[in-house]
């Protein structure tokens, strides 16, 4: 059994993608060939938005958008404790200070009523000026847009949707990707949407950005490659990578988004009187990049992992350490206690396999597993 099958998905689109990959190659268009614009304009399209611009990975279209943006040294972003390294890295990497808000132990995304509080107390503090805000569609379940965006407007702070995990879901319609300013996603192969090597993009409404991110991601390009009129990077999407995900894009509206739903909503189903399964709000729809539970504490997740995997289940944790105790962030002086939420799931959560191909019968074989080490704990 595999954590997320990707051999299984490609035994069900190979001739599509073997072909795609075989039309690059013979075409030799390696570098920004036609298939990278036709899946930008069919992304822009599903998710709503004017512009899609494709990068190579999902770091640097975060890193592109705070450069768009112009955050620097004496500036603050502010995002959450609990999520992948990268969110907070870009910050630091633009030589901004990360203010890291706890978050909700139901949805595991950022807290708005703490968000509102961290904000007053850069205010107050009146050392660095609060800029923007970095939200992030954890596994897959979008932020909480409708609060986020006030408190943006009312602070006037730029807002970028890290929807790394997030592609695919939705609030009430409206796609992930979709919300803030700007969003960035990533293709990294276990991504909800993921190509065969490291692949990014970045969407937003704004022309002028849009403008400012495609000359960015070829050196600061003017008119033609050999006019650099800005300082920039080389950050494109293979062709080979765009024609990949075109057919992966086709699996994943026609029925991967949905199969993944219903395995969800078995495992829910089969788990939820056990233990704590993941809260889906009214209205949301998630694109499952993971399906974690939360155990009553550390030492049973510990054991429960130990368990599973020894049956030949492949588990992970994500995430073990929140990023106010990375060891990157030592010099931001903040210590154990100032996020209990973040804390505790980082020591309670687990993650079970997940993905369109998981067959049944793992689903079963995984539940009855965890029922069973359950009922033997309570006895
Ligand atoms: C994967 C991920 C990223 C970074 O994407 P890469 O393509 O690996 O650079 C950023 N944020 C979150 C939340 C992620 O899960």
């Amino acid at each position: 059994m595999d954590f997320r099958d990707l051999k299984a998905q490609y035994q069900a689109l190979k001739d599509k993608i073997d072909s795609a990959i075989i039309d690059v190659v013979t075409e030799g268009n390696f570098i920004m060939g036609k298939q990278v614009t036709e899946f930008e304009q069919s992304l822009a399209e599903y998710v709503g938005v004017k512009h899609c611009i494709t990068c190579a990975n999902g770091t640097d279209a975060m890193t592109m958008v705070l450069m768009a943006w112009g955050i620097q040294k004496g500036d603050v972003v502010f995002v959450p404790d609990f999520t992948f390294f990268a969110t907070s890295e870009v910050v630091s990497f633009m030589g901004a200070v990360p203010v890291f808000i706890d978050v909700d132990k139901d949805t595991f995304n950022m807290d708005f009523k703490k968000l509102e509080e961290g904000i007053k107390k850069v205010i107050e503090d009146g050392k660095y000026n609060p800029k923007a805000i970095i939200t992030v569609d954890l596994f897959g379940l979008c932020a909480d847009y409708n609060e986020i965006e006030k408190i943006a407007e009312k602070y006037n702070l730029l807002l970028l949707e890290d929807g790394a995990q997030g592609f695919g879901g939705s609030i009430n319609n409206k796609h992930a990707c979709s919300f803030g300013n700007a969003a960035a996603t990533s293709f990294f192969p276990a991504k909800p949407l993921g190509c065969y090597g490291d692949g990014g993009a970045i969407f937003t409404n704004d022309d002028n950005a849009a403008e400012y991110l495609k000359s960015i991601r070829v050196h600061g390009k003017g008119s033609f490659k050999y006019d650099n009129v800005r300082i920039g990077v080389n950050s494109r999407l293979d062709t080979i990578q765009a024609a990949i995900l075109q057919q992966k894009f086709q699996a994943f509206k026609d029925y991967e988004l949905e199969c993944i739903n219903k395995i969800a909503s078995v495992y829910t189903k089969k788990l939820k009187e056990i233990v704590k399964t993941p809260d889906i709000p009214e209205g949301y729809i998630s694109s499952w990049a993971q399906y974690t539970i939360v155990l009553k504490s550390n030492k049973e997740r510990d054991v429960l992992k130990t368990y599973l995997e020894k049956k030949g289940i492949p588990i992970v944790i994500y995430y073990p350490k929140p990023l106010h105790m990375q060891a990157a962030y030592k010099n931001l002086g903040y210590k154990l206690g100032d996020f209990p939420v973040s804390e505790m799931l980082s020591n309670c959560v687990l993650s079970l396999p997940i993905h369109p191909y998981l067959k049944e019968r793992d689903i079963e074989f995984i539940t009855k597993l965890i029922k069973e080490w359950v009922n033997k704990q309570e006895e």
